[in-house]
């Protein structure tokens, strides 16, 4: 079993059944069902094999569920990026992850008459129209790229076939996702159709999802925690996802009261904006589950907001490389604030010290996971993949204890990501564009607690000369970096603190900051 076959099962048991709700319009099972076997088809006619690697710079719209189905039912592999990222970061992963197709929003037309040049082997661009003038716009493509570039409808419009079944085996990769895992520069999670169906299956079960849900969609697509927990868990259990394209509170009541939805998940600035907010909540009134993970749940927050919209807030944590879920707040026992809850059904969690050994129940040491939801490996990096697996075990990167009930909860993370608003900022991403400005001798990033994102991003920086602005420094990161990488706040330093082996020391770069 895989997604793609259990979706087409419900397509064919239940086609009147509304797959998921986009600006006021409904898609039925049935409906999904054809329009993927039709694009799937449109693919292959674009030369699309099994094997070959699509990107995705998509949005929450349609555009993104179609393209995914339809690349996973005749094998091809999706790589789900950050639309938001610039030129360079969306190049890096095309060219690493060896992409042959891309799919973009259309505001992404720039980086097509780009990519000709500086990607040469991406042979199809699919633009997906989301504003009017789209058609001028593809006119003042110059001539090799417009070769290159079709409108998502158009391609669609002319398939007038379904694709024949492809076979994939449960090991097939099905995504990659682009993390930079416990260290350096971003590296592509292989996930395989088992990862991926069971992950789906095993939170939709865990979460007690049922074809009468209404899942709101409201994290991004391209991320892996909406991708299973909004997108896949529901479609494996027949029910609805009511797709936003971007999160805003006042849409997210509208929405919510509109479709009566029954599920929420987000990420804990979701909640705390959602809370703040002042609108009606007996819009949340069918609400019977809200979901938080992807970075630590306040407990004030979780509070206030079960309090507010009288309804269970569930916390669970998973990263890229678990497909993601590991854990989650029980719904048929306690929920624990400021735990991630307990192992989901398959998957082991367990917390160890230095030598990889257990330690006892209240003790801090490294979470690792073993399950049928860890990923084949990083994408072309044999050496980080042994380094991340161990004897089945995946290695977190995030300091974690257990309680005597099996409850797990997060402590620290031994990994020095930074995550703001719920998006990743890999410090070494950020350090090396501080790096490549002229005028920086050394540059070290380090996340600082922020109260409305959770964290922010900070940048101490020992200048050659003193011939650069601390705004000119941020000028340079915004034309490089996607806006929420940018450091919010860059200090000027003599110099870094390092250890006796030169390593700079971010621990106490941030207790500096705690004491001011
Ligand atoms: P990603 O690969 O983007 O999903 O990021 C995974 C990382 O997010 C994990 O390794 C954790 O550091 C962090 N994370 C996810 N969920 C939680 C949570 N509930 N509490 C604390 N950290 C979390």
């Amino acid at each position: 079993m895989n997604l793609v076959e259990r979706v087409r099962q419900t397509a064919l048991e239940q086609p009147e059944r509304r797959a998921y709700h986009f600006l006021g319009s409904d898609t039925t099972y049935g409906e999904f069902e054809q329009t993927v076997s039709r694009f799937a088809y449109a693919l292959q006619q674009l030369g699309v094999e099994k094997g070959d690697h699509v990107a995705f710079l998509l949005g929450n719209t349609p555009h993104f569920l179609i393209s995914l189905y339809a690349t996973m039912r005749i094998g091809a592999t999706a790589i789900p990026v950050n639309p938001t990222y610039t030129q360079e970061e969306i190049s890096y992963i095309i060219q690493n992850g060896d992409v042959k197709v891309v799919i973009a929003l259309d505001g992404l037309l720039p980086l097509v008459e780009a990519g000709v040049n500086i990607l040469p082997q991406v042979e199809t661009y699919i633009i997906c129209e989301t504003t009017p003038n789209i058609g001028e716009r593809m006119e003042a493509l110059s001539s090799t790229a417009k070769e290159r570039t079709f409108l998502f409808s158009e391609v669609l419009g002319k398939a007038t076939a379904f694709a024949d079944p492809v076979h994939v085996e449960e090991d097939d990769v099905a995504i990659i996702l682009y993390t930079s895992g416990t260290t350096g520069y971003p590296k592509g999670a292989m996930l395989t159709h088992r990862n991926l169906y069971s992950n789906a299956r095993d939170v939709g079960h865990y979460l007690q999802m049922s074809p009468d849900d209404r899942v709101i969609a409201t994290l991004p697509v391209f991320h892996v925690f909406a991708l299973t927990v909004v997108v896949n868990a529901p479609l494996l259990q027949g029910a609805t996802v009511l797709l936003a394209p971007k999160f805003s509170p006042s849409e997210i009541y509208n929405l919510a009261g509109r479709e009566q939805a029954t599920v929420f998940a987000g990420v804990p600035t979701m909640f705390n904006f959602l809370y703040q907010f002042d609108g009606n909540t007996k819009n949340f009134a069918h609400l019977r589950l809200a979901v938080s993970g992807g970075a630590p749940l306040p407990v004030q927050v979780l509070l206030n907001f079960e309090e507010k919209f009288k309804v269970r807030v569930s916390e669970g944590y998973g990263l890229s490389e678990a497909s993601p879920v590991t854990c989650f707040n029980p719904l048929d026992r306690e929920r624990k604030a400021g735990s991630i809850g307990m192992s989901i059904p398959n998957v082991d969690n367990k917390i160890v010290d230095e030598n990889g050994n257990e330690v006892p129940v209240g003790e801090v040491g490294e979470l690792i996971v073993r399950g049928p939801n860890v990923m084949k490996g990083y994408y072309k990096m044999p050496e980080e993949t042994y380094n991340a697996i161990r004897g089945e075990w995946l290695y977190t990167g995030d300091l974690a204890k257990k309680d005597e009930d099996e409850y797990f909860y997060i402590v620290d993370r031994k990994k020095d990501m930074i995550i703001v608003g719920g998006f990743n900022v890999y410090p070494r991403e950020v350090e090396e564009v501080l790096f490549s400005h002229p005028n920086v001798l050394e540059a070290a990033v380090v996340g600082m607690p922020d109260s409305n994102l959770g964290e922010a991003v900070h940048a101490y920086v020992v200048l050659k000369d003193n011939h650069t602005s601390i705004e000119e420094l941020q000028q340079y990161c915004s034309d490089r970096l996607v806006k929420y990488k940018v450091p919010t706040v860059i200090e000027l330093l003599d110099e870094l603190p390092k250890n006796s082996t030169g390593k700079i020391l971010r621990r106490s770069l941030k207790e500096i900051e705690k004491a001011k």
